[in-house]
């Protein structure tokens, strides 16, 4: 069997530090091992439409900035394929017929959509779109007979819906589909990124996100600006650095060497924690560390960015040649999705 990862964003805004290192770090390091046989990464705007359809000028934009975002983190479109969801009509197609195999009350259990139909407010008006998406989320994979799809926690529930329809589908037409597992970061603190405002998750559409593009003043004022422990009030107080953003950042992104370099009196992270859950260390001086630790990072990514914005008409060739590449791809999936169900009546006219 061959390895084949897919995987993707929603351009339903730049992305930031959570998808960093919940998600793109481990595929430039997967793409780099020379392990898999093909990569293929998705700007999911049609999915982004099913919560944004009111809007296509923001999903239009940001498709842009989320190409940006990739090349500027070390992804290469000479050794992955990145593509635009809604060039590929045989994506719809398989949705379609993956719709037969799923019930509305599975679609209604799967908790990451749950929290988020909660977080949209969308109550009784629903968008069928919106509910559906992850079983659109299953063609997308199952059409590049993808094995790998590395992502972030809240991913978990779609890969278990796209390994229930894989399998009810080649038990009812026969082996057809190739069963995926996700691939989660190892780091715990990277599983799920929180937001600089403490909410659970850092998250495009709720506004506490350090975007890969943020200019050096925004990452200050924002990392300066961060929710800690709100027990921690004097200095001497004990702090909590357990639900502690700022502790859970330091433990994503910081390194001994970070220590040595701009925090020497710490030997590393433990001692730091240590020192801030017995009193005595206040937050200012983690928030400087942690500042210096994310410039370190983000500078060369924001570079990197600000170079490739420069030739935007080059981003659209590069999307539009991986695009139609993929499309090829999933032509030919559809074709054995429809032998398989035997409705392939006209094949061979
Ligand atoms: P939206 O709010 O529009 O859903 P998002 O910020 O959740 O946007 P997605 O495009 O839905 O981003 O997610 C892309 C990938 O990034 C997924 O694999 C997801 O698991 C991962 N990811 C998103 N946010 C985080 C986070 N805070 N920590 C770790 N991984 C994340
Ligand atoms: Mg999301």
């Amino acid at each position: 069997m061959k390895n084949i990862i897919l995987t993707g964003d929603r351009p339903s805004g730049k992305l930031h530090i959570g998808h960093y290192v919940g998600s793109l770090k481990r595929r430039v390091e997967l793409q780099n091992s020379g392990k898999f046989d093909k990569i293929y990464i998705m700007i999911a705007d049609a999915q982004a439409l099913t919560d944004n359809f009111d809007n296509p000028d923001k999903v239009r934009a940001n498709i842009t900035e989320v190409a940006l975002d990739y090349m500027a983190c070390g992804i290469d479109p000479a050794k992955s394929t990145i593509f635009v969801q809604s060039h590929i009509a045989e994506l719809t197609e398989l949705t379609f017929y993956y719709m037969n195999l799923v019930t509305l009350a599975r679609l209604e259990r799967n908790p990451t959509v749950k929290a988020e139909l909660k977080q949209k407010n969308f109550e009784l008006s629903i968008p069928m779109g919106f509910l559906t998406y992850p079983v659109s989320q299953t063609a997308d994979i199952t059409a590049f007979k993808a094995n790998t799809v590395p992502v972030g926690e809240d991913q978990l529930p779609m890969l278990e819906q796209a390994r229930e329809i894989v399998r009810s589908f080649n038990g009812l037409y026969g082996e057809t589909l190739v069963e995926p597992k996700a691939v989660l970061p190892e780091n715990q603190a990277c599983l799920r990124l929180p937001g600089t405002d403490g909410m659970a998750k850092m998250s495009k559409s709720l506004g506490n996100c350090i975007y890969l593009s943020d200019s050096a003043d925004e990452i200050k004022r924002k990392v300066m600006g961060m929710y800690t422990d709100p027990n921690h009030i004097k200095v001497t107080d004990p702090g909590n650095t357990k639900d502690n953003p700022t502790f859970i950042y330091l433990e994503a992104f910081s390194t001994d060497e970070h220590f040595q370099k701009y925090l020497p009196e710490y030997a590393n992270l433990d001692e730091l924690k240590a020192h801030y859950e017995r009193g005595g260390l206040g937050d200012m001086k983690v928030k400087k560390f942690l500042n210096a630790v994310m410039q370190e990072i983000l500078e060369p990514i924001r570079l990197r960015r600000e170079e490739l914005a420069k030739d935007i008409p080059a981003v659209w060739d590069m999307l539009y040649k991986g695009s139609e590449e993929a499309r090829a791809v999933a032509a030919q999936t559809l074709s054995e999705v429809k032998k398989a169900m035997k409705i392939n009546y006209f094949e061979g006219r």
